[in-house]
């Protein structure tokens, strides 16, 4: 039997730079996948169906809701967004690390649901930087930016209940913080023994 892959779940609010530190991580990581997740937004200028999400109609996402296909589902900024049971089922089987980028509500289903995930919260070093990043990235309009940072307050009251909580204040330290989460868990006992036992006699 192969070792059971790790399941990471990372959430942030948004502009918090989830997405770069996921990007990092995938480089550091070459073994690691990133969920791929359903959704109904349309998909956006450049974005691939089944590479960045598998994008459904909301009648093909609420079938797969009443046939119990997801592990978790919820509505975010007014759209419907899913991790497959599938996904996480698959993953688990052949040994593959996986990283779930996902809002705070699927995170707490999965922390409910899911054996052995590690949860980690990203933010940014303060609002007003937060502020800075969303108009920097400059991909939307201006009370989108508002909608945003008001919903960012309380988000970051849901960090208390992850295991992990990571700065995102100078990128190179935060990418080297979420790597050592990675490198920990890959060295917990639980994950070591199988290997142990066929190297020494125990
Ligand atoms: P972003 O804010 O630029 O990252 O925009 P996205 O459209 O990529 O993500 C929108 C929100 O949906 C984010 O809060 C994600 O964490 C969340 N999200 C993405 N995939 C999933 C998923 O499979 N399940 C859940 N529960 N949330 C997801
Ligand atoms: P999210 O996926 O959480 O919305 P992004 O990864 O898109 O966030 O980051 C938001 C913006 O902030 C992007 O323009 C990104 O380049 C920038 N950014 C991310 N991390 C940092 C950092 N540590 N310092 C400065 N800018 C950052
Ligand atoms: P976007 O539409 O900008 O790609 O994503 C918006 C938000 O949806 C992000 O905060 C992202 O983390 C979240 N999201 C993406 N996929 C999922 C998912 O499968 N489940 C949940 N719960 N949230 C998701």
């Amino acid at each position: 039997m192969k070792r059971e892959g790790l399941i990471l779940i990372i959430s942030a609010p948004s502009g918090a730079g989830k997405t770069s530190l996921c990007n990092e991580l995938l480089q550091r990581f070459p073994a690691m996948r990133e969920s791929v997740s359903y959704t109904t937004r349309p998909p956006r200028a450049g974005e691939v169906d089944g590479q960045d999400y598998f994008f459904v109609s909301r009648p093909e996402f609420e079938r797969m809701v009443a046939e119990d296909a997801f592990a978790e589902w919820a509505e975010v900024h007014g759209n419907l967004y899913g991790t497959a049971l599938h996904t996480l089922e698959d993953a688990r089987r052949n040994g593959i690390d996986l990283v779930l980028d996902i809002d705070c509500q699927g995170a707490m289903i999965l922390k409910e649901r899911l054996d052995g995930g590690v949860f980690v919260f990203i933010l940014p070093p303060t609002m007003e930087e937060l502020r800075h990043r969303l108009e920097s990235r400059s991909s939307d309009a201006r009370e989108v930016i508002e909608r945003r940072i008001v919903r960012a307050a309380d988000e970051i009251k849901e960090c208390r209940w992850y295991d992990y909580i990571v700065i995102n204040d100078r990128f190179e330290d935060a990418a080297e913080e979420l790597s050592a989460i990675v490198l920990a868990h890959r060295r917990r006992t639980s994950r070591m023994l199988e290997q142990v036992a066929k190297l020494f006699d125990i």
